[in-house]
């Protein structure tokens, strides 16, 4: 509600919704002066120290570098240094570069329909100017001599002549240092710097032609030889035992005169985030969850829920049917078409994978399990965003994919390893009214005195209770019981750990290391022993006893994984929990001893099971007596 107006001796009071009054001194429109001005244009476009590196690295892209250094030190926020080979900058036009809306790459309004640069608006060296220290170093090819410039504040303070090669070095410093307020929604060094990270590693694989260096604190974080291979490119972000298992993909649209290539991981590598994925328009990073979920889909039915694959997908596109100018960072862009550009891309993902291995079929064995009811094949195949093709194992033409919600729900029925089609005919509808166990769908899942039958492919537990028969997914339980174990564990004082026999050393990239040092005093906690072990290894000497027979490699990774992201998932599971525990528990396809079935079954009942694991998948499908009774025609 607006606030009430009092009338005092004819003049309006106004009073503003925080209790302030209104004054006509403030009331009256002026111009700011631009220095306020500056800095509040630079809060869009500078967030955060990594916003300000890539600006500079777009830059240094733009004006045809082959070699791009990045130098920080405290997260960017003491020191920024990128220097590149590139064309430099005209000693005359030095100052102009630093002025708002100056630019080289635009000329006119119908410039922006057709942008085949990276930085079009003339605002980046202004804003980050306006809250920082710069010295510029240039030389432009044509140039005799080269020039220096120093800025305070957006002043230049000092110009001077400079014997450099050609090519550009800015260097930042005490970015933020007039900004105070927004110095305090940033994260610790080690955060930004890894945030910092992830950014050159974008760059890299959007431009594996280019060589990027990058080293924080002195420390060299990531190289790449700019050898034009992206693969080459995507080794140094990813390592080669992930990079060299990618395929590649390569489709073209004579229709939409698109083209996507790239190298995208088949269903068994994946990563618990989508951090690992990465799209690029015409060169440019974007973020676009359409094209992730049309990207995924083509993994359908094979990747399991919460997991997604890892690559680099470059979509090449005729600059006049992108909008580049729709995003203050210029994060996302709009396509003409997109929907043809989607299906290109589900497409090329599709036939790649199809290539290396069929995938499972989630459509074919429907007949052997007709006599199961409630069957999650029963399920209306939900639509595809964008894209609306058929595929079957054969590439060819045939039965319909399935949505992205759909494929999570019908997990049941492909196993962690055994993708065989023939799992399909075990499935079960675990949401569907006649399978619900007999508390109701929405009522926590609370098993009472289950006794256990067996085991059923080394991966399902089936057990008797009250209502009738469960079937348990042995991982899914095992996991869900571990996670509400390591939930109250973290708000513990100190976890037991169990040192390794051999310490295992474990690469990672800037993000995952960032995340590791940040959150190193929690791991601790959790009985991590962890260390850093050359520029980009930890080594681990100790770990939760529950975990010693996990691949400590890939729980590692994935644990750094989500600590780099939020601590909680949008669902609020608590995701470093969650991968602790995916990886901590039985896996399908262990063989269970019956006291072994017995006691993770006791343990579930203590637990607070709600049907579903951390990561969304059901933990327990029911088959009531009514139903066997229905089946069997005995009602
Ligand atoms: P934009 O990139 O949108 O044009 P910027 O403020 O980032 O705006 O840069 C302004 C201008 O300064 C650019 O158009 C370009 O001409 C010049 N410039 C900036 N950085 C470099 C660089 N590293 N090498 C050559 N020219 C540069
Ligand atoms: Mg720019």
């Amino acid at each position: 509600m607006t606030q009430c107006a009092k009338r005092k001796g004819g003049r309006q009071n106004l009073r503003r919704y925080d209790g302030t009054v209104v004054t006509r001194d403030e009331m009256t429109i002026r111009i700011l002066p631009p220095d306020v001005a500056q800095k509040i244009a630079a809060g869009e476009v500078v967030e955060r120290p990594a916003s300000a590196v890539k600006e500079l690295v777009e830059n240094a892209l733009d004006a045809g570098a082959r070699q791009v250094q990045v130098e920080i030190r405290s997260g960017g926020l003491g020191l920024i240094r990128v220097a590149d080979d590139g064309s430099g900058i005209p000693a005359a036009e030095a100052e102009t570069a630093f002025l708002r809306h100056a630019t080289s790459k635009l000329a006119s309004a119908a410039d922006l329909t057709s942008i085949r640069t990276l930085g079009f608006r003339g605002e980046a060296l202004a804003s980050i100017a306006a809250i920082s220290q710069i010295t510029l170093y240039t030389h432009h090819a044509e140039d005799d001599l080269g020039v220096t410039l120093t800025l305070e504040a957006g002043q230049v303070v000092a110009r001077k002549p400079w014997a450099g090669p050609t090519g550009t070095t800015i260097l930042v410093r005490n970015l933020f240092f007039n900004v105070p307020a927004r110095l305090k929604f940033l994260r610790s060094a080690t955060g930004e710097a890894g945030q910092i990270g992830h950014v050159i590693e974008q760059f890299a694989l959007g431009h594996p032609d280019v060589r990027f260096r990058f080293l924080s604190e002195g420390r060299r974080v990531l190289e790449t030889p700019g050898s034009g291979d992206l693969r080459d490119a995507l080794r140094q972000v990813y390592g080669s035992e992930i990079a060299d298992a990618l395929v590649a993909i390569d489709e073209t649209s004579e229709s939409s005169h698109a083209r996507v290539w790239g190298l995208i991981s088949t269903p068994q590598v994946t990563r618990a985030n989508r951090s690992g994925l990465s799209f690029f328009v015409n060169r440019r990073c974007i973020t676009n969850l359409s094209l992730v979920y049309a990207v995924e889909e083509a993994y359908h039915p094979a990747l399991l829920p919460g997991r997604h694959p890892i690559g680099a997908l470059h979509l090449e596109i005729p600059p006049t049917d992108v909008d580049c100018n729709v995003h203050p960072t210029k994060a996302e862009v709009r396509i003409v078409n997109e929907r043809a550009i989607y299906s290109l891309a589900h497409r090329a993902v599709r036939a790649a994978l199809l290539q290396v291995a069929p995938l499972p079929e989630i459509g074919a064995p429907l007949e052997p399990a007709s006599w199961i009811r409630g069957s999650a094949l029963d399920a209306a195949p939900a639509e595809l965003p964008g894209a609306g093709h058929r595929f079957d194992a054969s590439g060819a033409r045939g039965t319909e994919t399935r949505g992205h919600e759909a494929a999570a729900q019908n997990h049941l029925s492909v196993s962690d390893q055994d993708t065989a089609a023939s799992n399909a005919a075990t499935t079960f509808e675990p949401s569907s009214a006649a399978t619900s166990p007999p508390t109701g769908s929405d009522a926590p899942f609370r098993p009472t005195a289950l006794r256990p039958v067996g085991q059923v492919q080394n991966t399902y537990i089936v057990a008797e209770g009250a209502g009738g028969i469960y079937f348990i997914d042995q991982h899914t339980a095992h996991e869900r019981i571990l996670y509400e174990e390591i939930v109250a564990q973290r708000s513990a004082t100190r976890a037991p750990s169990q040192v390794l026999l051999a310490p295992v050393v474990v690469p990672l990239n800037a993000r995952q290391r960032a995340a590791l040092l940040e959150h190193g005093a929690e791991l601790a906690r959790l009985g991590f022993d962890l260390e850093e072990f050359g520029p980009d290894s930890f080594i681990l000497r100790a770990v939760p006893p529950r975990l010693v027979r996990a691949d400590l490699l890939q729980a590692l990774r994935d644990a750094a994984d989500a600590l780099a992201g939020d601590v909680l998932a949008p669902d609020g599971t608590d995701r470093l929990a969650a991968t602790l525990a995916c990886h901590a528990a039985v896996r399908a396809g262990d063989a269970l001893t019956l006291t072994e079935i017995a006691t993770l079954l006791a343990r579930l009942e203590e637990t607070d099971v709600s049907r579903y694991c951390p990561h969304g998948r059901p933990v327990v499908v029911h088959l009531s007596v009514s139903q066997l009774e229905r089946d069997f025609h005995r009602r």
